[in-house]
């Protein structure tokens, strides 16, 4: 059986472009109980985790704080004060954390489930927590309003069909509009027709990793050309770009220690330029559409930082 969003993801131009337009409307729909469970029972309350997640990390942002969730967080604030996901964002704000005592397959489960969420270009699973990225306010808005609103249509009895129901997009697929993009023509130049650098473009873009990457790396110095950006331009905080090594990927490979990033360089905007067009150059020239291993894209980088005069 063909469901939508196959449907939608094979046609050249159909409305899902990146996997982030993908998880935005998986969020609204995944739920317990699930219908691949034994225990499913379409009566019983239903519970939006990813929704609830979410809003709890916009709430800790809108008071101020580091929107940041650690496992035994979802367990205490989300899980123990048994949300649903339906709740308005004051409540989020106002919850307080209860001791839940959860199983080791419980754990393991949401573990998972944190690693599949954290997909979505909004979030970034670094040292140990999920972080909500820098957003503006208009994502914000745009996501309580639209992708944080649980589904909530009546349940099939029937567990395959009500699972079929979920895995179908049916018309209902909407993207997200923000995060569209820059007015900087050699940025379109390089995202226009792949849904691969379209999250690539994203994770560069990430105000959480740059924070990151300036702890981690106090001088802004370009790793390509070597020029320390608070030399070159004194009036200047931090004119650094963040370039991802690897274009194919936005999933985040950051060390547990978080003394490194891995797979991210600080590159002054001349070289990161430079570094895109020597991508595509090298591209072409190979007749590829993408690299086929980190281990390439690393190679490919060293490269062109070598032929930098
Ligand atoms: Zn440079
Ligand atoms: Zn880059």
């Amino acid at each position: 059986m063909v469901t939508d969003i196959c449907r939608d993801l094979a046609n050249s131009d159909g409305k899902i472009k990146s996997v982030n337009d993908y998880l935005f409307n998986y969020i609204r729909k995944f739920r317990f109980p699930f219908p691949a469970f034994d225990n499913y029972n379409a009566t019983d309350q239903r519970v939006y985790p990813f929704c609830a997640i979410l809003k709890y990390l916009i709430a800790q942002r809108e008071l101020g704080e580091e929107a940041k969730l650690s496992l035994d967080d979802i367990f205490n604030y989300i899980i123990g004060n048994n949300c649903t996901g339906f709740e308005d964002i004051e409540h989020y704000k106002a919850l307080v954390p209860v001791t839940y005592k959860h199983t080791d397959t419980e754990r393991r489960q949401l573990r998972e489930m944190v690693i599949f969420i954290s997909q979505l270009s909004v979030l970034k699973v670094y040292d140990g927590f999920l972080y909500l990225d820098e957003i503006s306010d208009s994502a914000k808005n745009e996501m309580l309003t639209i992708f944080l609103i649980p589904e909530n249509r009546s349940a099939k009895i029937d567990r395959t069909e009500e699972f079929l129901e979920m895995a179908s997009f049916c018309n209902r697929i909407i993207v997200p509009t923000f995060e569209m993009l820059t007015s900087d023509p050699s940025d379109i130049e390089f995202i226009e027709g792949n849904r691969k650098r379209v999250e690539h473009f994203r994770v560069e873009r990430s105000g959480l990793l740059r924070k990151h990457y300036k702890q981690v790396n106090p001088n802004p110095v370009c790793c390509a050309c070597g020029a320390d950006m608070s030399k070159c331009y004194p009036w200047t905080d931090y004119m650094l770009d963040i370039h991802h090594l690897l274009p194919l990927s936005s999933a985040m490979a950051i060390s547990k220690s978080g003394t490194s990033l891995t797979d991210i360089v600080g590159l002054c905007p001349s070289c990161h330029r430079a570094v895109h067009m020597y991508y595509h150059k090298w591209l072409k020239e190979n007749d590829q559409a993408d690299f086929k291993s980190k281990q390439e894209a690393h190679d490919v980088f060293v490269q062109a930082t070598k032929e930098i005069v």
